[in-house]
């Protein structure tokens, strides 16, 4: 799921951050429980991984996803993590499925 809660403190003029913020949307409290601990340890991995938000080109994207969801299995959320990826896969057939559809009925 294309997941954009995590938020690393800027390095610029030399200020070191010293915390790091998660920030998870309310929405995931309407989720299933096996779904909001997927997307919480998958975000957790993102931070573990030391993966950039920014700045990040679609391939290192992709891998970095592939890279969090493998650790959130490592950490023994094998069907929290099977079960995100699928919800994820179906939400993005159906996205393309809706933009075809608005093509085709806009031409
Ligand atoms: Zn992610």
């Amino acid at each position: 799921m294309p997941f954009w809660p995590t938020i690393y403190p800027s390095k610029k003029e030399g200020i070191q951050p010293y915390a790091k913020v998660l920030y998870l949307s309310p929405i995931l409290e309407k989720r299933a429980w096996s779904a909001v601990v997927g997307v919480v340890a998958h975000e957790l991995a993102h931070i573990v991984l030391r993966h950039p938000v920014e700045g990040v080109d679609p391939k290192t994207y992709n891998d970095n996803e592939k890279a969090a969801w493998l650790k959130v299995e490592e950490w023994g959320f094998v069907a929290q993590s099977r079960r995100c990826q699928a919800i994820h896969k179906w939400r993005e057939s159906y996205d393309k499925y809706r933009i075809q559809k608005l093509k085709d009925n806009s031409g």
